[in-house]
């Protein structure tokens, strides 16, 4: 079920203030996530979840994660600006490698981040750039298929990303010649799972090649992270993962792995973090009765890509109609020239009036940070419902100048209101 704690008065209050499509985010829920995840891992000594950027890189935000003890995980030089610029040090930013510039090594290596190595040619880079560090971290990608019992989960074997174990076993060792005193081994093996047993699986792989590793390379493990991918329920019949149980589930898989204790877990959730805390509200502006009723929307697949890019289903409800009987069938869309710029598609709806406000629900990670800009279109506002009860500004709504910015070389730049 998704998030349906707002009532619809929060969003009506706020589009008073500000001017549709804008992303609105919850503090207090997002707060209570993180103490949330930090209950269900208060069993491990040294826990700490790095919240993905990507899923809402927004400072307001950020700064909300610091207070309540998070760390940050980075995979670019902006990402890490981000995290610099909060005052985020050392320990408190994991930085995972990718296909990146050398430069964002160095970056990463100035600010003390540990550093998560994805393949095994990434060591000479990191020797080269950051130095080799104390702690070292490495993605593991064990191949194959990914089950939860027998229901396969995820496809590491056709993933970019992670060396294989044969690889680490080497890069740990060369990593230990180089000077690395202990490791951390990460994978992210499945994504947006609600199965309470997906961490304490993919735990259960990540101990055990850990221990493995450590003896063959008689290297301490220094951490565990289990990345991200706990999901969130987008749909209306899919019930909430219980973060406490999966807490719970890790526990007893780490108390066989390591009886003795001294290895810290770590986690780098995004979507579990801030999914269900945030919202895109958006005002119904068209109407069209074609081969289907289709309901014209001011936001657009730029302002939320997950419809659009994987068929995702995003929740929407109608301010004031809520209770009222979902008896119209409609294909909720944007503006762009794109068929597939469609929030919902033939989706039973209470009936929709033109200057309606509609509210698609859980566009809290991975909806504003994946907005683009096409069509010429912009960026929308992003606003914050603080624990006060209070609306905050945390972005503005792109204009025109913005969009325009980067043709300050070109001779057109004055007339389209930019500098040269
Ligand atoms: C995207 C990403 C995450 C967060 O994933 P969610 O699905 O949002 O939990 C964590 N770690 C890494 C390395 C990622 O790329």
């Amino acid at each position: 079920m998704p998030n349906l704690s707002l009532p619809d008065s929060v969003f009506e209050a706020a589009a008073e203030q500000f001017q549709t499509p804008f992303h609105l985010y919850s503090e207090e829920g997002i707060r209570r996530r993180a103490k949330l995840i930090q209950k269900a891992f208060a069993w491990c000594p040294d826990f700490e979840e790095y919240f993905a950027v990507k899923a809402l890189p927004n400072p307001a935000i950020l700064r909300i994660m610091k207070e309540e003890g998070c760390g940050l995980d980075c995979s670019s030089e902006t990402e890490l600006m981000l995290a610099e610029a909060l005052g985020f040090r050392g320990r408190d930013i994991m930085f995972s490698a990718n296909a990146m510039p050398d430069a964002e090594f160095a970056h990463a290596g100035r600010l003390g981040a540990i550093i998560n190595l994805d393949d095994i040619s990434h060591i000479e880079i990191l020797e080269r750039t950051a130095g080799i560090p104390e702690t070292v971290c490495c993605r593991y990608n064990p191949g194959g298929d990914f089950r939860i019992g027998t229901e396969i989960m995820g496809n590491p074997g056709e993933a970019k990303y992670g060396f294989m174990y044969d690889q680490l076993q080497e890069g740990l060792l060369k990593l230990k010649g180089l000077g690395a005193k202990r490791f951390g081994l990460h994978a992210f093996l499945s994504s947006n799972n609600t199965d309470t047993a997906y961490y304490p699986t993919l735990a259960g792989v990540l101990f055990k090649a850990a221990r493995e590793l450590s003896e063959a390379t008689r290297m301490p493990v220094a951490f565990v992270n289990l990345s991200g991918g706990v999901g969130i329920p987008y749909r209306p019949d899919q019930a909430e993962t219980d973060i406490l149980a999966v807490g719970e589930g890790v526990w007893q898989v780490y108390e066989k792995a390591f009886p003795d204790g001294g290895v810290a877990v770590k986690t780098e959730l995004g979507r579990w973090m801030t999914g269900p805390e945030g919202w895109l509200v958006t005002r119904a502006v068209r109407h069209k009765d074609t081969y289907r009723h289709y309901v014209g929307v001011d936001a657009c697949a730029v302002n939320l890509m997950r419809p659009a890019m994987y068929g995702a289903y995003h929740h929407i409800t109608v301010c004031g109609k809520r209770d009222d009987p979902c008896d119209h069938i409609y294909d909720i869309t944007g503006c762009l020239c794109e068929n597939n710029d469609k929030f919902a598609i033939q989706r039973p709806l209470p009936e929709i009036k033109e200057g309606d406000l509609l509210v698609i629900h859980d566009t809290g990670a991975h909806g504003f940070s994946m907005g683009y800009n096409y069509n010429g279109r912009l960026r929308s506002a992003e606003v914050l419902y603080t624990k006060d009860g209070t609306y905050r500004l945390i972005r503005r709504a792109e204009t025109p100048a913005d969009y325009f910015a980067t043709l300050d070389l070109d001779p057109a730049a004055e007339a389209l209101g930019v500098k040269r």
